[in-house]
């Protein structure tokens, strides 16, 4: 038997080039894994999202005669599992398994061994190849990476026969349909099984559904006339009064947040205090109107005044008074009256959206996870959700129909997939995934100390990126070596306005306190893109990742990036801190970059205010056009941080936001690798400070290749840290070095995941 990788998948290509049409390549291929594996069955299903059905469409092993007859409920099966949670499903002896179903007909035995991986296209899943052993020795877990890339290769081949509609009752045009990937993967509705969201968490949570922010808005309310003006009024006051008791507790409750977060609370508590404000609405009480509508006109009014004063800072206030209204309102129609209320179970929020405040107000130890129906990846509550550690899936269509109140529900951060009232199965299948995860954290907790050198003694140091002053909790938690990133404009993008120099000075402060003498690699503002400040005017881009975007933007806006310069500076007196300046393009940026910085140490000076007089410059390489004049670009600075995420995105020329060409967003992708490569031996020859903090320096295959590469310092989201440091634990650097060599040669990322998965499936097990 071999399981030599490349082999394997040049055969299958082989069968796939020679065979006349998918059915006769599908045969021809589970008939070579068998033989390959020795494996007593191998047999490939198809999945009809339209009956929720798997159906076999080739085997060795099982009976022949059900091939396209035996159609199988995905609720049931452990097939039906792999293609419910689209993930590799290992199970020794299967038939004690409680998801395990005997089909009539199948000629099944009782195998030792089973394994599912779902075949998976354009991210939707198209069926699963299976194997089964009847020795226990046959198949074992350390052959699921091998089964993911062959089930990468037959996938294609699947979706062609899906293509060509030959599946039992489904259109033609549903078949593209399902390729095209424009229809939902699962059914959901009665009979449902779960929903699909946004997967923006690394956790899971189970709990009852909450509807606490059901929200209501002005438009829902009419005039109505009243007759007891005293009783309205006192309505309106408890409402007030309960608002503000409801952001005082969040502000009480709070106290680990940033000021900057602490503002939000703030302005809010301030206008609900204002006696004006609820005098205005008391007048129109008074004209014998509900207090609802009173309290709509006054606010609508007053909104509408900030927004006409064409300011944008009193535009932005506007927003703060209709939210602080809607809040009241709530109260008034009795819907806002549990959100300062504790929890008596685990609770899962349901919601359309909810404000980060909101989420702020109502975390406690029972608040398990959030769905929401809209969201985006990047807004404050997803960055807070993932602060707070709350698993949370977004974009989640169709789950204010779907769920009732007090539904239980698991929400699979991970996979984005919520299960509303999970069949026991699913519950049992989940309960014991979230043990092994506890049991593989509590022994990575005791590694914590531990070094992240490899088998041959090289150490890599890894860093932590963050983005709020709490994720500096998890930076400690998780053993970070260093803060490899900073992302300053989190904290400018929770504010109504640019943050004081005073305010900067405290909350870097703070970081570097929290630090304890770790190295804090700030990054000034990166603002534009993906990510706009509510209170700057932007102009009207048809390509703002091209456009008026992170340093040129700090550039232009000369004060307000001094001001930020000035405060790194002087909280630098008070720990190891680094200055990070985002997306150089040229030598001209860093110069008047520099030459900002030395004005601003000559002011400060001057003033006679501490810093640190060698506080290290660097720059992020992100965009492709630093690589050729990197030698040039080093003569200003001493570190350099590679962002992976942007240079991907302007190498590759695919928006790093857009799902439609994810595809195509590809880090194993050969340009990548060489860009990559060519600026570390840069830095190298330089002798400059380097360091990987993009997304792929949590991903294993390209923190073997940086090894590979020479790159000693790499950053991560906080908890990735445990896994790496596992994993570079587990490898050799000469071997890095060797696959690396090997795979510079290499034409394309297909044949590059292939080899590394062929080292690491042996080098990890
Ligand atoms: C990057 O581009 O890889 C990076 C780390 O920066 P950001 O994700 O903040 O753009
Ligand atoms: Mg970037």
């Amino acid at each position: 038997m071999t399981r030599d990788h490349t082999y394997i998948l040049e055969a299958i290509l082989e069968i796939i080039t020679d065979s006349e049409n998918p059915d006769q390549s599908l045969d021809r291929i589970v008939q070579m894994i068998a033989r390959r594996f020795s494996t007593d069955v191998c047999s490939v299903y198809v999945y009809n999202p339209h009956e929720n059905s798997l159906q076999l469409k080739a085997t060795v092993g099982l009976n022949k005669a059900s091939v396209g007859v035996i159609a199988m409920d995905v609720h049931e099966g452990l097939t039906g599992m792999v293609i419910e949670t689209m993930a590799p499903v290992f199970i020794v002896n299967p038939s004690l398994h409680v998801r395990y179903k005997y089909y009539d007909g199948s000629g099944e035995e009782v195998y030792t061994t089973y394994l599912g991986v779902p075949l998976i296209y354009h991210k939707k899943v198209l069926g699963a190849i299976v194997v089964q052993t009847l020795a226990e020795e046959g198949i074992g877990e350390a052959d699921i990476p091998l089964f993911k890339s062959i089930a990468s290769q037959i996938a294609a081949t699947v979706a062609f026969t899906v293509l060509q509609g030959e599946r039992q009752g489904v259109a033609h045009d549903e078949a593209l349909r399902v390729i095209e990937g424009t229809c939902d993967t699962l059914e959901v509705g009665g009979g449902q099984n779960h929903l699909r969201g946004d997967p923006v968490s690394d956790r899971v949570a189970t709990g009852y559904a909450d509807y606490t922010f059901k929200t209501i808005d002005f438009h829902q309310i009419h005039r109505m006339g009243i007759t007891d003006v005293g009783a309205e009024v006192t309505r309106l006051d408890e409402a007030f009064d309960t608002a503000s008791a409801q952001v005082e507790a969040v502000a009480v409750e709070a106290r680990d947040i940033s000021d900057q977060e602490r503002a939000i609370i703030e302005a809010h508590l301030m206008y609900l205090g204002d006696p004006s404000l609820r005098k205005k609405i008391v007048s129109r009480i008074k004209e014998r109107v509900s207090a609802e509508y009173a309290l709509k006109r006054v606010i609508l009014d007053y909104a509408e005044m900030l927004t006409a004063m064409d300011d944008s800072y009193l535009s932005e206030r506007s927003l703060d008074i209709l939210d602080i209204g809607r809040r009241v309102l709530a109260n008034l129609v009795g819907l806002g009256s549990d959100s300062g209320q504790a929890f008596t179970q685990d609770t899962i929020i349901v919601a359309s959206d909810i404000s980060p405040v909101d989420l702020l107000a109502i975390r406690q130890p029972h608040l398990k996870g959030i769905v929401l129906a809209k969201g985006g990846r990047t807004s404050h509550t997803v960055i807070m959700a993932r602060s707070l550690e709350i698993p949370i899936v977004i974009g989640v269509e169709g789950v204010l129909d779907h769920v009732r109140a007090n539904d239980y529900l698991i929400v699979d951060g991970i996979s984005g997939l919520v299960y509303p009232n999970p069949s026991p199965d699913i519950c049992e299948e989940y309960a014991r995934r979230q043990e092994e995860s506890l049991k593989v954290r509590k022994r990575q907790e005791g590694e914590r100390e531990l070094l992240a050198v490899t088998t041959d003694g090289v150490e890599m140091k890894l860093g932590a990126n963050i983005g709020l002053l709490s994720d500096m909790m998890l930076a400690r938690q998780y053993g970070a070596d260093h803060i490899g990133l900073y992302r300053t404009e989190f904290p400018f993008l929770l504010r109504k306005s640019f943050p004081s120099e005073e305010e900067q000075v405290a909350l870097y402060t703070r970081v570097l306190e929290k630090a304890k003498g770790r190295p804090v690699t700030i990054r000034t503002f990166d603002v534009g893109g993906d990510k706009f400040l509510s209170y700057l005017e932007y102009p009207k881009e048809d390509n703002p990742f091209l456009g008026w975007r992170s340093i040129r933007l700090s550039l232009d806006l000369e004060d307000v990036f001094r001001v930020q310069i000035r405060a790194i500076l002087r909280a630098s007196a008070f720990g190891k801190t680094r200055i990070l300046f985002p997306m150089i393009s040229s030598v001209d940026e860093i110069r008047r970059v520099v030459a900002l910085v030395n004005d601003e140490k000559s002011a400060l000076d001057g003033a006679g205010v501490a810093y640190d007089r060698k506080i290290e410059l660097g720059i992020m390489v992100e965009v492709p056009a630093a690589v050729p004049i990197l030698d040039r670009l080093l003569r200003y600075v001493d570190f350099v941080n590679v962002g992976t995420n942007d240079l991907m995105q302007y190498l590759l020329a695919v928006d790093r936001n857009n799902k439609k060409v994810a595809v195509h967003f590809n880090a194993l992708h050969p340009a990548v690798i060489s860009t990559v490569h060519q600026i570390v031996s840069v830095c190298r020859q330089f002798g400059k400070k380097l360091c990987i903090c993009g997304e792929a320096a949590a991903v294993n295959e390209s923190i073997f290749l940086f090894l590979g590469m020479g790159a000693d310092h790499i950053s991560m989201v906080p908890s990735a840290i445990p896994d790496v440091k596992e994993f570079i634990r587990s490898v050799s650097a000469l071997e890095a070095k060797r696959v690396l060599a090997e795979v510079l040669k290499m034409e394309d990322a297909q044949e590059i995941e292939a080899c590394l998965m062929d080292t690491l499936g042996t080098a990890v097990s």
